[in-house]
């Protein structure tokens, strides 16, 4: 019986097409190619190609497009974006925080750093102050954007459409006061998971008060707070010249 012309028997034919796929994708779907002929087999690969090849360039026309996107530009509002927002004071941001959303930045699409106006808490920096300098040290991160948060957490966290709220965890004695912010933030909106992160190690100790405390008595806090904020603190805290006012340090 005469063979096909351009049959060749399976094991021996060589193959440096499918070597060379085997990179891009499961090998088990190219068995099926080895009952085709060696012709059929050359185009299906060159399709396959022409589709991996597009594939490919859509994927890096998309990461360009991201990595071109300005600091605090939101992705498109979707299902598929996991969204998270981390809440505070950051009166002022510390290394501590910027730990947190360096970390928090890696596990969710995008994250919004709400900076809380809390009329009962005396602060240091007014919102404007706090939102400038944490726009300022997050600047390296494309998918983090900073704003101001008034009244419920929860109410924000549903209306941004995020799916989680993160918090930093440090000592025990944070644990207590998390526990029950969770707790009643489910309850107003149970879509919403609170999410926490365990401190760094290096920076268990340092709080914003802390910080503030240093500053005020003169001590360096370079090793503690972003260069920008280091130097905020350092013109807060500079002895007072006659006519020089700040009053929300006051
Ligand atoms: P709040 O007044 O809401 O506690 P903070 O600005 O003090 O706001 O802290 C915001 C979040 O960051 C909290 O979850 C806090 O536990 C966390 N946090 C603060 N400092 C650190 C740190 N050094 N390491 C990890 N998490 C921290």
């Amino acid at each position: 019986m005469e063979r096909p012309k351009d049959f060749v028997p399976v094991s021996l034919a060589p193959d440096p097409v499918i070597e060379y796929y085997k990179q891009f994708v499961d090998v088990s779907l190219l068995r099926e190619n080895l009952k085709l002929t060696p012709t059929e087999r050359v185009r299906k690969m060159q399709e396959m190609g022409r589709v991996y090849a597009e594939l490919r360039r859509a994927g890096e026309n998309l990461s360009r497009q991201i990595q071109a996107q300005p600091a605090g530009t939101l992705l498109p509002m979707g299902e598929q974006v996991r969204r998270a927002v981390y809440p505070g004071s950051f009166d002022p941001p510390t290394l501590g925080h910027l730990d947190i959303i360096q970390r928090a930045a890696r596990l969710f699409d995008e994250l919004i750093v709400a900076v809380a106006v809390n009329a009962q808490k005396q602060s240091l920096f007014s919102l404007q102050e706090r939102v400038q300098m944490l726009q300022e040290c997050c600047r390296h991160l494309p998918n983090v954007r900073i704003a101001s948060l008034e009244g419920l957490l929860a109410r924000f966290a549903d209306q941004v459409g995020a799916c989680a709220i993160v918090r930093g965890l440090r000592a025990v004695s944070d644990f207590e006061y998390e526990f029950q912010m969770a707790t009643m933030n489910r309850q107003l909106a149970p879509e919403v998971d609170t999410c926490f992160l365990m401190t760094h190690q290096q920076y268990a100790f340092l709080s914003s008060s802390i910080v503030k405390e240093v500053a005020r008595l003169g001590g360096s806090v370079d090793a503690l707070v972003p260069p920008n904020v280091a130097h905020k603190l350092r013109e807060r805290f500079a002895p007072k010249t006659a006519g020089t006012h700040h009053p929300s340090s006051e």
